[in-house]
């Protein structure tokens, strides 16, 4: 028996369910830089430097532990085909990995282990709390599919923020309506700096090989400072805790020009990467809730996120593959404005969140929902071009979590799978949350004409476009009865400036 155990870019776990049994008389570890994997969609440089280096270092340690591992290089050819040869060169008798986070990875891996009549064990990801087969299980007796109630089942069974008698602590799930306020009218304040890496000698050289082998990509690698190992991923998340925790709950959903980070943790690309668990960073919240004595509205705000979101999205991710990937519920059809991959939009706020998307691969996220996303919805494009465009620039997008956020949360594109309704809103919501209006050449509160805000204007045209639905929905009829107070007249304004707007979205 010779057995190959295949580890894919985002599952770089030590304590991988794969490594577990490692023999190293038999076994041997797999890792593959494929360049179809940087640009089946157009990814940002910084993305692309992400996942190799912090792949190099992986299998620097492995073979350190005396575990040996081909590590291919460079490849013009697909992972699997590249699998495939080594299978075949090798007569290899076993194929072992963790389930990709990729839908289309996984089919492809079974239709290749089928076809060279080898076995493959998949294993279920234990890095995740909840296994797709027990989201399965919870799903099923559900009429409707929402964040809320798969929360309050994981903080039982996991005993996350339980009292002794199995009651959420302070009484409530969740404290949501403490973690929207914006920041004070002169600005945030002096916010903690994230934590930098700066790059060795093994992430330089990644950066040549990317400005060599890919510099048309979008992006760029001048301000890259992200862990790549896990040794760095767990000193960014003790710095989160020890310094950004406390104010995360409160201005999660704040947002200022020139603010990249607010007060958030920036560690999704560590835990997508897999250097560090989910577990781990629960555990670090929880204890310093206890001895930093934090207030339990930012605790339990950064928890829900964790245990629930992530865990949630996953779930769903597997539940509605691969018709997700397809879902159309308004039928849009436009193409994404150009300017998504340069940043150069007069709109302050979409120059902002984009112009740091390509400095830095990340926005938080009411950047990415209630700007980048709010508009694609808003501007009619086609949910798999703004799917593309969000997989390719942040530097923790990984199909997984990436689909589900973009096509159920930020588009409505699956008809409210397991969202109560479509997240739109005008330039007022931006005023509200952030600066980005001062300055702007348009102004959030005019409806049509040359200084109206395109969120505005759009915002009220798809209102009218879809009063009938929104009128049914208890959640959204506020918002169709504020329209009714717009008359007539001001509406066929506003419907022609729409029309304008969208049949030229590169110029605004
Ligand atoms: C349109 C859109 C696309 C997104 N694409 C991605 C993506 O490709 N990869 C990704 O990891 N997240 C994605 N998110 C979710 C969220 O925006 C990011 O996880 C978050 O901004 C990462 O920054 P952070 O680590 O500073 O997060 P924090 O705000 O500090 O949150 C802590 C952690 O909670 C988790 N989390 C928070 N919100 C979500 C969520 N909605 N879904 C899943 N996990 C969540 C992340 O692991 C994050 O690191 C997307 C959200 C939207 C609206
Ligand atoms: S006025 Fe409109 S376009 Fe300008 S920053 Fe505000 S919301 Fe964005």
């Amino acid at each position: 028996m010779k057995k190959l155990i295949l580890v894919l870019g985002d599952q770089l776990d030590f304590n991988s369910v794969a490594l577990r049994n490692f023999d190293p008389s038999t076994d041997e570890v797999m890792m593959i830089e494929s360049r179809h994997e940087s640009t089946y969609v157009w990814s940002h440089k910084a993305k692309i430097a992400l996942f190799l280096s912090a792949m190099r270092h992986f299998a620097q340690t492995l073979e350190s532990q005396n575990i040996p591992v081909t590590y291919i290089k460079d490849s013009d050819a697909n992972i699997v085909d590249v699998l495939k040869q080594h299978i075949l060169d090798n007569q290899v008798t076993h194929l072992e990995c963790v389930e990709p986070g990729e839908y289309r990875l996984k089919i492809s891996l079974e239709h290749l282990a089928r076809d060279l009549d080898i076995e493959l064990i998949m294993h279920h990801d234990d890095h995740f709390y909840c296994s797709v087969s027990e989201f399965k299980a919870w799903v099923a007796d559900k009429k409707e599919l929402r964040l809320e109630y798969f929360y309050r089942y994981m903080r039982k069974k996991h005993q996350v923020l339980m009292d002794e008698d199995s009651q959420p602590l302070g009484g409530q799930w969740n404290f949501d309506d403490q973690n929207r306020k914006p920041y004070s009218k002169n600005g945030p304040g002096l916010i903690q700096d994230p934590v930098v890496f700066e790059p060795d000698a093994m992430t330089r050289e990644v950066f040549e090989f990317v400005e060599k082998s890919y510099p048309q990509h979008p992006g760029s690698l001048a301000h890259f400072a992200w862990p790549v190992t896990r040794e760095q991923a767990l000193v960014a998340l003790d710095f989160f805790v020890t310094h950004r925790l406390a104010q995360f709950g409160t201005y999660q959903d704040a947002m200022w020009k020139e603010t990249p980070f607010g007060w958030h943790s920036m560690l999704s690309p560590s835990l997508n990467l897999k250097l560090i668990n989910p577990r781990e960073v629960i555990e670090r919240a929880l204890a310093a809730y206890q001895t930093d004595a934090l207030d339990l509205s930012t605790v339990e705000g950064f928890i829900r996120q964790i245990i629930g979101w992530r865990e949630f999205v996953r779930g769903i991710y597997y539940l509605d593959m691969p018709q997700m990937a397809e879902a159309n519920f308004y039928q849009h059809q436009r193409s994404l404005p150009s300017w998504y991959w340069t940043g150069d939009s007069k709109m302050n706020c979409m120059k902002d969140a984009i112009g740091q998307t390509l400095k830095y691969g990340y926005a938080h996220h009411i950047q990415r929902l209630m700007v980048t996303g709010n508009f694609a919805l808003l501007a009619e494009v086609l949910p798999q071009q703004v799917s593309d465009w969000y997989l390719a620039v942040y530097v923790d997008a990984i199909e997984w979590v990436e689909l589900p956020n973009v096509v159920g949360m930020a588009l409505f594109a699956n008809g409210g799978r397991f969202t109560s309704k479509p997240y739109v809103a005008s330039g007022a919501y931006v005023k509200r949350m952030s600066n980005y209006c001062n300055g702007c050449q348009y102004k959030p509160e005019v409806r049509y004409g040359d200084q109206a805000c395109p969120m505005t204007t759009l915002y009220w045209n798809f209102l009218m476009k879809h009063q009938a639905a929104f009128n049914q929905n208890p959640r959204t009829r506020l918002m169709t009865a504020n329209l009714s107070k717009i008359s007539i007249e001001d509406q066929t304004h506003i419907q022609i400036h729409a029309d304008k707007i969208l049949n030229n979205l590169d110029a605004i």
